[in-house]
């Protein structure tokens, strides 16, 4: 989440005359960034997480555990804590930062200062995590709770499920049959965003989760909790004419996705090149990263057939018309837009030999010719030109009348609104003005975990796998239609065990740099900006860190080349592509993460510390232990008041979040979950 500005938010009416405006200052901005920091180069890695919280109320007398609504006085409170602390100590650089969120129950925390690539920095992911958490824990009231989960099970289900409650009836800004105002963050940045989809679409949201269908499930199932029948707010008829689906989850409000907490990363690159390679390789491996992380099968009081929130937040903030949609003919000068503006990547943006975008770039991305007219007449090349247009075809949702005219050579804010509302698997992020930051890249699949083992355990796995793919040069680029097509898959009911997802076969640049010779080698030693090698101060050569600025070698003479891009990839099973597969060179990614550590000069200690969390990672590859998806849904179904008919009771969610709190506190076993011996490993803070 951006700054949020304290102004007067543009109704959607008065939004629209000024989308061009955003737009074009917005290009001017980039523009303005290109030409002083094209060039920038040799920034370290210095990487960060985002972990996002709902704060549950627990009501034990009425065994209800609901979403307390305190976000405001909770994040006033921690942010005078938090200050009190840097003071104390004269220094606000390891003291976590929260920020407000989307959900009124929501918090985001990150760590006080990016960590950089030493090992004591990888290792102190999980502490600084819990030291977060620790910290809003103790400053919230006795019977609230901050969750790592990543959907709410009972969000917009009959009955209380907020704290304080509110009458559903009152929704002003997304006129939703089941989420009150009050869920909302107040600050006029969400109820405005909220209204001008809505608006703009010309209709509600309308998501349709397919029902888990258990055996006492009536069907056909016409869910008994919509108001079908309700006149309250002019689109309260879309549902009866459609917009809900027999058998399916209905929901119809930004909250349903927005109100979801996820697990990002953010890695700084070396320079603009870096960034882009490092972008481009991450793009097939969020579908995986998506599918490993599955962990929310519950949905407005029901159990759902999917295990993922990225269809519902999708959905939930897909402001695109019928028109766009492809739902009525086109008008002239308009096209069809194939996605939300949340979704998947669509395109490719590197310029290294391995990317071939003709063949790779395969899906419909729409750009605006105008916009790519422009980058291109600068200098900008043509695949970036394209990633920039193609974001810059959605109109700005929120405009503040104080902030509609800017000095475009110091500020990005124009940039950064159609930038921020591109919500897709990776986030290419500029350099912000009049900052120190490099240019840097946004993992942001993966749903949040439970615990903070887990959490940190994702973490280190995607730095390190970040660091593998330059170090060793691999090329996993498939067609941007197969990673769509995984990323469907990854959403699905034990996705893990039951799909097969498309991945790359050759993954080595070239048939001389197969894994034979990858252990011992060290193909990626460090440049200096003038093409000089970094002396690195480490054992045998071994590098003492982790780090950025590899070189980027020409194709190699000896270059896998297949004869057609369907003869590059083939369907795997996710241990194959994690662990490698039997009578082919491809080692699995988790090998080539081990490989990768072979060329790291660390302590015993330290590199158990690591090979725990691979570990975890292994095991639910394999299937040693499950999903949290998996893992909450067989807790509901194996709840002696569950009555085998699809339903979450606030009985049953009560007891699965009392579960769930036990677990992250370590005084429960949940060995089908977590590796027994986690804890021991990794004290408390
Ligand atoms: P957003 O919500 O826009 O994605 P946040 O500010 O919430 O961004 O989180 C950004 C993350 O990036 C934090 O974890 C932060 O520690 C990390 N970070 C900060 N500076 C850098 C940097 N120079 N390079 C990489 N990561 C950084
Ligand atoms: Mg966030
Ligand atoms: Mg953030
Ligand atoms: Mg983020």
């Amino acid at each position: 989440m951006g700054l949020l500005y304290l102004g007067t938010p543009l109704t959607w009416d008065e939004t629209k005359p000024y989308a061009d405006h955003v737009r074009t200052h917005g290009i001017t901005q980039f523009l303005h960034i290109w030409d002083r920091l094209k060039d920038r180069h040799g920034d370290e890695l210095l990487w960060g997480d985002e972990v996002e919280y709902m704060v549950a109320a627990f009501d034990d007398q009425d065994k209800n555990a609901k979403l307390s609504l305190r976000q405001t006085e909770i994040l006033a409170k921690l942010q005078a804590i938090t200050d009190d602390i840097a003071d104390t100590r004269g220094d606000s650089q390891s003291v976590p930062t929260f920020h407000p969120e989307y959900g009124r129950f929501m918090l985001e925390s990150t760590p006080g200062a990016p960590y950089t690539g030493e090992i004591r920095d990888l290792l102190s992911v999980e502490s600084d995590m819990r030291h977060r958490r620790a910290l809003a824990r103790k400053h919230l009231k006795d019977n609230e709770i901050p969750f790592t989960m990543t959907s709410y099970p009972r969000l917009g289900a009959p009955g209380v499920f907020t704290e304080p409650h509110y009458d559903p009836e009152d929704a002003e800004s997304s006129h939703s049959f089941f989420l009150p105002e009050e869920i909302t963050n107040p600050h006029a940045r969400f109820p405005t965003l909220t209204a001008n989809i809505r608006r703009r679409r010309g209709a509600k949201v309308a998501i349709n989760l397919p029902l888990f269908i258990d055996s006492r499930t009536p069907r056909p199932f016409v869910d008994p909790t919509i108001p079908w029948q309700r006149t309250l707010y002019p689109e309260d008829p879309e549902a009866k004419q459609g917009a809900a689906l027999i058998d399916h989850i209905y929901m119809d409000a930004m909250g349903f996705g927005m109100g979801c907490s996820c697990l990002q990363l953010t890695f700084q690159a070396c320079n603009i090149n870096e960034a882009r390679r490092l972008y481009d390789a991450l793009i097939p491996i969020a579908p995986l990263m998506l599918a490993l992380t599955a962990a929310s099968p519950l949905w407005r009081g029901y159990i759902a057939n999917v295990d993922c929130r990225w269809d519902v937040i999708s959905g939930c903030v897909d402001d695109r018309t019928e028109e766009e949609r492809g739902l009525k003919p086109l008008k002239e000068g308009r096209f069809k837009i194939p996605k939300s503006r949340y979704d998947s990547v669509s395109l490719y943006i590197s310029e290294y030999w391995m990317n071939r975008p003709k063949d790779y770039n395969d899906i419909d991305a729409p750009h605006d010719p105008a916009i790519f007219d422009r980058l291109r007449e600068h200098g900008v090349d043509e695949l970036l030109s394209r990633h920039i247009a193609h974001l810059f075809i959605r109109d700005p949702l929120v405009i503040f009348s104080e902030t509609i005219h800017q000095d475009d050579t110091v500020s990005t804010d124009h940039f950064e609104n159609i930038q921020s509302t591109n919500w897709q698997t990776l986030r290419f992020k500029p350099p912000p003005a009049g900052s120190s930051i490099g240019w840097r890249v946004e993992f942001r699949p993966m749903e949040v975990q439970l615990t903070d083992f887990e959490n940190a355990a994702f973490a280190c796995f995607i730095v390190l796998l970040s660091r593998a793919i330059l170090h060793f040069n691999l090329n996993l680029y498939i067609p941007i239609s197969k990673v769509d097509e995984n990323m469907a898959r990854a959403q699905t009911r034990d996705a893990v065990r039951a799909q097969r997802f498309y991945f790359r076969k050759e993954v080595f640049p070239s048939a001389s740099s197969a894994p034979s010779s990858c252990a011992s080698s060290t193909p990626g030693s460090p440049i200096s900006e003038h093409g000089n090698p970094i002396v690195v101060n480490g054992v045998n050569g071994k590098e003492k860190k982790l780090r950025n600025c590899f070189p980027l070698p020409p194709m190699p003479d000896d270059a896998v080349i297949a004869k057609t891009v369907a003869d590059e990839y083939e369907e795997m099973t996710m241990e194959e592509i994690m662990n490698g597969k039997t009578g082919t060179t491809f080692p699995g990614l988790l090998n080539l993460v081990y490989m990768y550590l072979d060329t790291l000069d660390i302590e015993p200690a330290a590199l158990a510390r690591i090979e725990d969390y691979l570990d975890l990672v292994r095991r639910r590859t394999d299937g040693r232990l499950q999903t949290a998806a998996s893992w909450i849904r067989e807790f509901v179904r194996s709840h002696p008041k569950y009555e085998f008919d699809s339903v979450v009771s606030k009985e049953v969610n009560h007891d699965l979040m009392v579960a769930i709190d036990e677990i992250e506190r370590g005084l429960r076993d949940a060995p089908d979950l977590l590796p027994a011996n986690h804890r021991a490993k990794s004290p408390k803070v």
